[in-house]
C-alpha cells in the first residue's frame, strides 16, 4: 500500500485510445459471447492486481493498465452470485458498487501523511481541491494542458470536485486511476469515441450483465446500437446532479472528507482563475498579496460620472488583460499553408487553425501573424494579415500583403501562427468613460442622469410615430416588435432585450429606417463585434437606405 501511493505517477496516455469500456459481472467463465458478434472478446485477466487486505475485493478481477491498452477493459467478478438479482441493471451496478465499497484505503494508518495537507509528500493523484487520495474516488482531468486529479466529493459546494473543475475550466475528458476497480481508462463513447463526459451515459445489455458507455448525441438519438442487445431506453447519464455516478467513481467516505481540506466555492473560483496563468498554483498562492484584490462591485446608482468611471475602468482593464492573455496564448506551430491570390491581388494563406479546449474562436477581422523560422535555403519570414473568412472545411483564409511582396511560396509546411491582440475596443471604452466624466457636452443631461441610475422624469421626444412600423425590404414585424419601434422612437434612450432569434436586428433596422426618414440627420450604428455590425448593416441596406 505504501509503495503504491508513493510511486503513483501520472501515466502518459496521450496517444492511447480506449475504444470500449465494459463491465462484466457475469460469473460464468464459460459464458458464450455469440450474441456480441460486433464486439470483440473482453480481456479477462486471471491474476488479481487489486491491492487490499479486504476479502470482498479479491472476488473482483481488475485489468492492469498494460492490459487495458489492448483497447478495452473488463472487470469480471469470479463470484457467480453477484448478478443473480431479479433486475439485471440493478445487479450490474450493485455488484460493482459492492466491489467498490469493499475497497478500503483508510485502514493502514500509514496514509495519514498523505491525507493531511501540507505535511509530507503530496500524492500526485490527490484531489487538487481537497487532497483526497483514494484511487477509487479520484479521476484525472484528461485535457492535455491540465491532467489534474479531482475527487467525487461535494465538500461544501453544490457539485462534486471533478464536476466543479470540468465546468469551470471547460474541460470535458476524464481518465480513471490505474488502481481503480476499472483500471486506467479514458471514458468515451463505445460507438463514436466522444469523450465529453457531460454527453456520456451508460446502458446495460438486455440479457447479460454488461454495460457500455454511449453518448447522448448523436449515438443514443440515432440508436447506434439498435441491432444489438441493448435497451436504449435504460440510458443513464454518467454525471447526475453535478456528481459522477458512484459505481463509476466512489464518493470519499465521511471520514476521508473530514480529514480533507475544506474548500469553498469562492476558493475554487479563485484557484481555477489562477490556474489559467499558472497551472501549478496552490492554495498557498491564493494568500499572496495582490491575488485577492477584488475590484469594487458595480452599483445601480452612482454619485457622478467619476464614481462610475472608478468602478468600471478597473473592470474593463481586467477584461482587456484576460482577453490579451487568452489570445496571445493561442500561438500554433507546425501549420501547413495553402497559398492563393485574392481578387484584389493580395496574397492569401489558407490553413487549419487547430481548435483546443478553450473558448477562443477566430472571426473575420481578427489579426494573425504568420511566421516561418527559416531553413537552409529560406531566411526567416513573417507577415501580419487579417482573417477574411472561415471555410466550411474549418480552414482560415488569412489575407496578407500585396502580391509583389516576398512570400516563401515554395514552402508549405512548418509555419507558426500567432494572434495579434489589439487594445482598440478596450481603449475606446476607457476613452468614452473619460469623456463622459470630464466633458459636460458629451451627452444630454437626461442621458447623463439616466446612465448613472438617477431618478429622472420621463422625457418624451416629440417625434411623429409612423403609422406603419415595419420597413420596406424587411419581414413584417410582430406585435412586440411594433411596440418596441414605437417606444424607442419616442424616448431619448432605450434598451431592447430578447433571446437569440427574436428579431432584435430586424427591429433595430426598422428603427434606423424611421429615424432616417424623419430627416434629423445621419444615424450612427454601433455593435460589440464586426459580425454584428455587418448583419445590422445588411438589414438596413435592405430597406433602401444608403449605408
Ligand atoms: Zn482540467
Ligand atoms: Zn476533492
Ligand atoms: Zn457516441
Amino acid at each position: 500500500m505504501d509503495s503504491q501511493y508513493e510511486t503513483a505517477s501520472q501515466p502518459d496516455t496521450g496517444n492511447d485510445v480506449y475504444t470500449f469500456l465494459e463491465f462484466n459481472t457475469q460469473g460464468d467463465e464459460d459464458f458464450d459471447y455469440a450474441e456480441f458478434q460486433g464486439l470483440s472478446q473482453p480481456i479477462r485477466p486471471s491474476a488479481s492486481v487489486w491491492p487490499s487486505s479486504s476479502d470482498s475485493v479479491s472476488a473482483l478481477d481488475i485489468a492492469s493498465s498494460s492490459e487495458i491498452r489492448g483497447g478495452r477493459v473488463a472487470a469480471g467478478a469470479n463470484n457467480g452470485n453477484v448478478s443473480s438479482g431479479s433486475s439485471k441493471d440493478a445487479g450490474v451496478v450493485e455488484s460493482l458498487a459492492a466491489g467498490m465499497s469493499g475497497l478500503n484505503f483508510e485502514d493502514t494508518g500509514a496514509d495519514d501523511e498523505i491525507f493531511e495537507y501540507g505535511k509530507g509528500e503530496f500524492a500526485e493523484h490527490a484531489c487538487r481541491y481537497c487532497g483526497v487520495t483514494n484511487p477509487a474516488c479520484v479521476i484525472r482531468c484528461n485535457a492535455p494542458s491540465c491532467r489534474k486529479w479531482f475527487c467525487n466529493s461535494r465538500g461544501n459546494t453544490s457539485g462534486s470536485h471533478i464536476v466543479n473543475h470540468l465546468v469551470r475550466s471547460k474541460h470535458k475528458e476524464v481518465c480513471l486511476h490505474k488502481d481503480s476497480p476499472l483500471g486506467e481508462t479514458i471514458l468515451e463513447c463505445y460507438n463514436c469515441g466522444c469523450r465529453n463526459v457531460f454527453l456520456l451515459g451508460f446502458i446495460s445489455a438486455k440479457t447479460e450483465s454488461v454495460v457500455v458507455l454511449l453518448c447522448r448525441e448523436p449515438c443514443l438519438s440515432v440508436s447506434a446500437l439498435k441491432d444489438m442487445n441493448w435497451d436504449l431506453s435504460k440510458w443513464c447519464p454518467l454525471v447526475e446532479d453535478r456528481c459522477f455516478l458512484q459505481w463509476l467513481l466512489k464518493v470519499p467516505s465521511e471520514q476521508e472528507q473530514l480529514r480533507a481540506r475544506q474548500i469553498s466555492a469562492q476558493q475554487i473560483n479563485k484557484i481555477e482563475e489562477l490556474w489559467k496563468t499558472n497551472p501549478d498554483a496552490t492554495f498557498e498562492d491564493l494568500e499572496k498579496p495582490g491575488v485577492d484584490d477584488e475590484p469594487q462591485p458595480v452599483a445601480l446608482k452612482y454619485e457622478d460620472a467619476y464614481q462610475y468611471q472608478n468602478v468600471f475602468a478597473p473592470l474593463i482593464k481586467l477584461e482587456a488583460d484576460y482577453d490579451k492573455m487568452m489570445k496571445e496564448s493561442q500561438s500554433k506551430d507546425n501549420i501547413t499553408i495553402r497559398w492563393d491570390v485574392g481578387l484584389n491581388k493580395k496574397r492569401i494563406a489558407y490553413f487549419v487553425f487547430p481548435k483546443e479546449d478553450n473558448e477562443l474562436r477566430l472571426v473575420p477581422g481578427d489579426e494573425l501573424r504568420l511566421r516561418y523560422s527559416g531553413d537552409a535555403v529560406h531566411s526567416s519570414w513573417q507577415s501580419v494579415g487579417h482573417v477574411i473568412k472561415l471555410t466550411a472545411q474549418e480552414e482560415v483564409a488569412l489575407e496578407l500583403g500585396a502580391i509583389q511582396q516576398d512570400f516563401p511560396l515554395d514552402v508549405t509546411h512548418g509555419f507558426s501562427v500567432d494572434f495579434v491582440w489589439k487594445s482598440t475596443s478596450f481603449d475606446r471604452m476607457q476613452g468614452a468613460m473619460k469623456t463622459f466624466a470630464v466633458d459636460d457636452t458629451s451627452v444630454s443631461g437626461y442621458i447623463y442622469h439616466h446612465l448613472l441610475g438617477h431618478e429622472v422624469e420621463m422625457h418624451l421626444v416629440r417625434n411623429a410615430v409612423p403609422r406603419r412600423c415595419g420597413a420596406p425590404g424587411l419581414p413584417e414585424l410582430n406585435a412586440s416588435q411594433v411596440s418596441a419601434v414605437k417606444s424607442v422612437l419616442q424616448r431619448p434612450i432605450s434598451l431592447i432585450q430578447g433571446p437569440p432569434g427574436t428579431g432584435k436586428t430586424v427591429t433595430s433596422a426598422a428603427i434606423v429606417y424611421h429615424m432616417a426618414k424623419q430627416g434629423q440627420g445621419q444615424v450612427l450604428v454601433c455593435a460589440p463585434s464586426n459580425v454584428a455590425v455587418d448583419q445590422l448593416a445588411e438589414k438596413i441596406s435592405a430597406t433602401g437606405l444608403k449605408v
